[in-house]
C-alpha cells in the first residue's frame, strides 16, 4: 500500500506536492470515487484517475546512463536525431532524463521514469556535485584558473565557487585537460564558464553526479542503480 500522492507522483504525472492540490481540488478518484484525503493509502489494484484519466502505474526504474556525444538528452527530436531513449528500446516504461546534458557533451546522465525522484534530484535545494572534465583550447594560467573557481560572470549572473583542477597540459597541440566541479546546473554552464576566462570547451564529459561515477560502463551502457543508491539520491 502507497499514499496516493506518491502513487500519481511516482506515475511522472505532477511534482508530490501538485499531486496533493490535485487530492484537494476533487480531480482525483480512487475505484470510480473522488478522494479528498491525503495519505489516503491505495494498492497495486486500486484504480486511479487524475482529471478523468487513468493512471498507468508503471515499475519505477532508475537508469545510470554513459551518454554518448551526438545524443540528444530527450526523448525525442523533431529533426530526427538520436536521442537517449533510443538506447532503451527494451524498457516499456516512459523514461526520460533526469535534467539534461548538450547534444556534443558525454558522460553521466539518469533516467527513470519517477517524477517525483527527478523533482528532488533536480531540486535546488539538493543540488548535487557534478564533476566534468573538459578539453580546452589553450592553456589556462594559474590566476584564471582560480577566477574560475572563485566563480565568473555570466549573462545570468555570477557562478558559485567551483572546485578545479589541471589534470594535464598538451604544450604542443595548445590544450589542456581540466577538472571542474560544480552544484549548479546552468544550461550550458561549464562551456559559458570557460568561454568567460577566453578558453573554449573543445570536449566535454561528465564524470561524476554526486557520489556516482561511470566505473564499469563504456560509452552508450547503462546500469540501474541499486535501491540503496536511489535512497541515498533522493
Ligand atoms: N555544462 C555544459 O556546458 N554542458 C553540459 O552538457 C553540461 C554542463
Amino acid at each position: 500500500m502507497e499514499r496516493l500522492q506518491k502513487v500519481i507522483a511516482h506515475a511522472g504525472i505532477a511534482s508530490r506536492r501538485k499531486a496533493e492540490q490535485l487530492i484537494l481540488e476533487g480531480k482525483v478518484k480512487v475505484n470510480g470515487k473522488v478522494i479528498k484525503e491525503l495519505g489516503t493509502k491505495v494498492s497495486e489494484n486500486d484504480k486511479v484517475e487524475v482529471e478523468g484519466v487513468p493512471l498507468e502505474r508503471e515499475e519505477p526504474v532508475y537508469l545510470l546512463f554513459y551518454k554518448p556525444a551526438g545524443v540528444i538528452s530527450a526523448v525525442k527530436d523533431d529533426k530526427g536525431r538520436k536521442v537517449v531513449t533510443d538506447f532503451f528500446p527494451h524498457i516499456e516504461q516512459r523514461i526520460y532524463p533526469i535534467g539534461r546534458l548538450d547534444y556534443d557533451t558525454s558522460g553521466l546522465l539518469l533516467l527513470t521514469n519517477d517524477g517525483e525522484f527527478a523533482n528532488s534530484v533536480m531540486h535546488p535545494r539538493y543540488e548535487v556535485d557534478k564533476t566534468y572534465v573538459a578539453k580546452v583550447k589553450g592553456i589556462i594560467t594559474k590566476e584564471k584558473m582560480r577566477q574560475l573557481a572563485k566563480g565568473v560572470h555570466l549573462e545570468d549572473g555570477k557562478t558559485a565557487p567551483a572546485q578545479v583542477k589541471m589534470l594535464s597540459m598538451d604544450k604542443k597541440k595548445q590544450t589542456c585537460i581540466v577538472e571542474l566541479t560544480i552544484h549548479e546546473g546552468r544550461n550550458r554552464q561549464v562551456r559559458r564558464m570557460f568561454d568567460a576566462i577566453g578558453f573554449p570547451v573543445q570536449k566535454l564529459k561528465r564524470e561524476r553526479y554526486a557520489f556516482l561515477d561511470l566505473r564499469g560502463l563504456s560509452t552508450g551502457d547503462a546500469r540501474e542503480l541499486t535501491p540503496h543508491e536511489v535512497k541515498q539520491l533522493h
